[in-house]
């Protein structure tokens, strides 16, 4: 229940928001609350705000009411300025609108476009964003210019301040600031003439400061997220200039990105990687001082520990096990326009390193195979610790710079506090070049105790940190409330003061993410840590860093993995703590819709997530538990024990249901089954006008002849089942195609003996039927065999999803592939393909994806059509096998996206799944059927 001002700021949102885009019940509060730092705060409403002149409104209304807002992009944030226990507004996924501005040297993005997303858009220029945090995959525009979060490769050069071009910026009042606008800049100086003024004096008052201005020059010489950027006012004279500026690294606390230009930075095509192993911290921080005058982009220091805790994983070469225990290895990379470039930047660089000791002679490779694998093992650093983290704990990753001319000692220095603190998991690595180091470490926040320790640790390192080496105190991450009680000893009370001062013209009622930056609280840094309890072994050691989220075809509809993993972590904290049933009751009751039902159990967060994290799997032993009844059980061991007659009769019911949407039209049909299905209380599967006929059953033939290759073909069950929908100009099912196209291209084909008895688990296993589906998937593994004569013929199954469960469960020996693998390893050479004048679209299925066989279905489709259209928005459908007809809202929600990138350019569109084929037409308007189709129709046989 909302109180007093809370409940007429909602009164007000109601007005012009509609509610299902206002979030006050306790289950979505946390969801949507949580972020990737340690600490918890739960909103009292969230808002999904749509449009800038919403936000505007959001913002006018929070003044009037005294409400303070908090601004949410990806929640990617590690220092807790992306939470509140007031109102969360978020501006994520559907804030992606951009435009590429000057042929690619400048880039116009909204601020929930995901940084890697905008250097998709950017590579045909040959650029991207300067700004590269190693969280770009999830990470968006306005979380990235809010934090001026940075990466390994751009350094002061090239960050948020630095390649900022302008800003759509909306100020506490909801006035609106396009700093790129001429006529927007004078009208605003006009409005808000006191606040322009204000900012104008405290600038020029800085820069007459001769003493204060140099030290804000110095500190920023390194990387620095302390506080707010005071650089901008030594570095403009212009006003409007100085508030664009602070609003880089502001955190949201100064007001709100609507759009962000950036100029971009060159992408260079030549790149070089080289592990350069020294025999200790002193040498290899010598390097790096002496690799940042070297035509070198990055310089990545690890020590002995952070070798230690990836060495045993797979894919790390084999001599990292070998090395003494102070051995401590720089990742250098050089980028260069040409080859000749490079190989000179390569000899450059090891001239320059030739008088450094080093454990093993330097080599640089240019292999992309190779240098990904040596880029594998930095990747691996931070996963590496949370995933072998003590259940409960939380994995903490600090960020501070040191002056790199004293990056060695402060190195040995922290290694030191570590040991004394008993931090003896942690491990430390960081941009070298820059003197900004990381260090990882697992605390645990469930006594007192321990928190103190945490206190005593920060308090120690802080002091260092500032009075030892007058270092920065968060390089990348933003201060937040983490950093907020060490804003002032960090910047002394002149600067600090000028900050408050800042915070105060911007924000004078203190409403903009109030707590952090600026923040009086001296404990503030350990209160509201976040309990993380133990739920379930699949999840729990899930670091709540938000990775997986953008991979998740239900985060517009309900929630996220990362979201469903803090839910499930309430709800067994609740039942724990017995403290509050009604809440435990309401979690558990909410749950079983907003995280059980709509999870599409496909598994593509673990594809996002560092440590593989599958809350897909977690769901599928939810709904494991869900179906334990007798009666149940014995209804799933009828079907998996009759399937022959139940796939029969899914035929002829798809048969039937055909024949009366002829007989009726789409539109009436339509009506009917919506009422039908709205009497049967969602019982029966929502129809739609794609919905398929019922396959022709195929006769299996044994092969005739010797001397031509073999293949095993295995149908799919639902191949068998499922033919093309009604309006399909291709009238043939998929198995047929399928067989002629074989047959074309010289191959005999051989199928598995009680074909139509067989399938490979999937559809059990979604339900959470796990035994019936290992049953399903061993009779098959045995049929398949035999078929291939133990695994020396190549087994070919026509659906993606089928196949990656075969490959998951089945004995190694068997060679699997999907159609789009089969075609592009076994018939692009035996077949003749006429390139089409036309543009399709492709979906690539979840499956696919995580099998990594996205390029091979590309290059076959570009094979026989001379446009193809990936959307670049769209992932996994959300269809998941019948999910589509149960909770059609899923697939709807997962293809928002698909129908304005598809529809108006595409003549048909193809995929390997044919269940996510229904769901792909019904969203787009066009024809989704199996690539075999199209390769079928553009090619002759040799
Ligand atoms: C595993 C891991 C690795 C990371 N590595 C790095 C790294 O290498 N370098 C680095 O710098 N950071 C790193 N981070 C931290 C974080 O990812 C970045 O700071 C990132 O830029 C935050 O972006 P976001 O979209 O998640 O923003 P959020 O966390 O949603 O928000 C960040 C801040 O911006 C504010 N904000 C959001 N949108 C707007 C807007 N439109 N207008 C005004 N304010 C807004 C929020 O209120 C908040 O204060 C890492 C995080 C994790 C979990
Ligand atoms: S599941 Fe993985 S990616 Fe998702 S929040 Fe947890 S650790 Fe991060
Ligand atoms: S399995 Fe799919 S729907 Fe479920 S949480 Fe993971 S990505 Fe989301």
């Amino acid at each position: 229940m909302l109180s007093g001002n809370y409940n007429r700021f909602y009164n007000e949102l109601i007005t012009f928001i509609p509610s299902a885009r206002l979030i006050t019940d306790p289950l979505r509060t946390l969801a949507y609350g949580t972020d990737a730092s340690f600490y918890r705060l739960i909103p009292q409403i969230v808002i999904k705000a749509d449009s800038e002149a919403e936000v505007s409104r959001i913002l006018q209304a929070s003044d009037r009411h005294n409400i303070p807002l908090t601004f949410r992009a990806a929640g990617t944030s590690l220092s807790g300025q992306a939470i509140t226990d007031s109102v969360l507004v978020i501006c994520g996924g559907n804030w992606n609108n951009y435009e590429i501005l000057d042929k690619g040297e400048r880039i116009r993005l909204q601020p929930g476009i995901i940084g890697g997303q905008a250097n998709r858009y950017l590579a045909p220029f040959g650029k991207k964003i300067g700004p590269d945090p190693a969280s770009i995959n999830a990470a968006m525009i306005g979380g990235i210019a809010a934090n001026n979060a940075s990466g390994m490769c751009c350094g002061v050069a090239q960050n948020s301040y630095q390649t900022i071009h302008g800003m759509r910026i909306l100020f506490h009042d909801g006035t609106v600031l396009d700093t790129a606008d001429e006529n927007s800049r004078a009208q605003f100086k006009k409005s808000h003439s006191a606040l322009v003024d204000n900012i104008q004096e405290l600038g020029a008052a800085v820069r007459a400061d001769s003493e204060l201005a140099a030290r804000i020059r110095e500190k920023f010489r390194i990387k620095n997220t302390t506080g707010y950027s005071l650089n901008a006012l030594v570095d403009f004279e212009d006003p409007i200039d100085i508030i664009l500026h602070l609003m880089i690294g502001s955190e949201g606390s100064l007001g709100f990105a609507a759009e962000i230009t950036y100029n971009t930075v060159v992408e260079h095509p030549h790149k070089a990687s080289s592990l350069i192993i020294f025999p200790d911290i002193a040498s290899a921080c010598k390097a790096a001082a002496i690799v940042k005058q070297q035509p070198v982009d990055a310089a990545e220091i690890m020590d002995r520990a952070s070798l230690r805790s990836v060495q045993d994983k797979e894919g790390m070469p084999d001599y990292l096990k070998s090395f003494s225990n102070t051995t401590t290895a720089l990742l250098v990379e050089t980028r260069a326009h040409t080859r000749d470039e490079l190989q000179q930047n390569i000899d450059t660089v090891k001239q320059s390193l030739a008088e450094v000791p080093m454990e093993k002679p330097m080599a640089f490779t240019d292999k992309a195979d190779e240098y990904t694998k040596l880029w594998n093992i930095r990747k691996g650093l931070f996963p590496a610790v949370g995933a072998v983290r003590e259940i409960g704990t939380t994995v903490i990753i600090e960020d501070v710079a040191f002056p790199i001319a004293r990056l060695a000692d402060a190195t040995l220095e922290l290694q030191d506090l570590m040991a004394d603190y008993r931090y003896h998991e942690a491990i430390i690595f960081g941009h070298a070049r820059e003197g900004n180091l990381h260090f990882v470490f697992t605390q645990d926040f469930s006594t007192q105790k321990e928190v103190e320790r945490y206190r005593g640790f920060m308090h120690a390192v802080c002091q260092m940190v500032v009075e030892k080496y007058d270092g920065s105190l968060k390089a990348e991450h933003g201060t937040g409330r983490n950093m907020a009680p060490y804003v002032e000893m960090e910047w002394g009370t002149a600067a600090y003061g000028i900050m408050q001062q800042i915070k105060n013209i911007f924000d004078p009622k203190n409403l903009l993410n109030p707590g952090v930056i600026i923040n009086a609280n001296p404990d503030v840094h350990v209160e509201n840590l976040k309990p993380m309890p133990q739920t379930n072994p699949i999840v729990d050691r899930c670091t709540e860093c938000g990775f997986c989220e953008s991979f998740c075809p239900s985060r517009d509809l309900t929630l996220t993995p990362r979201q469903r993993i803090a839910v499930q972590r309430e709800i067994s904290r609740l039942r724990a703590t017995e403290a509050n049933p009604e809440r435990l009751v309401e979690f558990e009751t909410d749950y079983a819709y907003l995280g059980e039902q709509t999870c599409a159990a496909d598994g593509m967060c673990a594809v996002g997530c560092p440590i593989d994290i599958n809350t897909g799997a977690h769901t599928k032993e939810i709904r494991g538990i869900n179906v334990q009844s007798a009666v149940v059980q014995r209804a799933a061991n009828l079907i998996a024990d009759n399937f022959e007659r139940i796939t029969g009769l899914v035929r002829l019911g798809l048969n039937v249901v055909h024949m009366v949407h002829q007989l009726l039209g789409a539109d009436l049909f339509e009506k009917v089954a919506a009422g039908t299905r709205r009497i049967s209380k969602s019982l029966l599967p929502c129809w739609n006008p794609y919905m398929p006929r019922g396959a022709g059953r195929i006769t299996p033939s044994n092969p005739s002849s010797d001397g031509l290759p073999r293949v095993v073909y295995f149908p799919s069950c639902v191949s068998r089942t499922m033919g093309p929908a009604k309006g399909d100009p291709d009238n043939e099912s998929l198995p047929e195609v399928t067989a002629r196209l074989l047959k074309k291209a010289g191959y005999e084909l051989v199928f598995p003996e009680n074909m139509h008895r067989l399938c490979c688990g999937t559809p059990f296993e979604s339900k959470g039927f796990l035994e019936q589906a290992d049953i399903k998937s061993k009779e098959l593994e045995t049929a398949l065999m035999q078929a291939s004569d133990g695994g020396r013929i190549p087994v070919l199954c026509d659906a993606s999803p089928c196949l990656y469960r075969m490959r998951i469960v089945m004995n190694p020996q068997l060679k699997l592939f999907e159609p789009s693998e089969f075609i592009y390893d076994f018939l692009m050479d035996r077949l003749k393909f006429e390139q089409r004048d036309t543009t399709v679209a492709l979906h690539h299925t979840c499956s696919t994806m995580k099998m990594a066989l996205e390029h091979k279905l590309l290059a076959v489709a570009q094979a026989c059509a001379q446009n193809v259209v990936v959307p670049d928005l769209v992932g996994c459908c959300g269809f998941a096998g019948d999910r589509g007809f149960s909770h059609p809202e899923l697939n709807q929600s997962a293809l928002n996206e698909l129908r304005p990138a598809v529809a108006e350019k595409c003549a048909a569109g193809y995929s390997t799944s044919r269940t996510c084929e229904i769901g792909l037409s019904q969203h787009s308007g066009l024809y989704y059927k199996s690539i075999v189709y199209l390769v079928d129709e553009c090619t002759q046989s040799i």
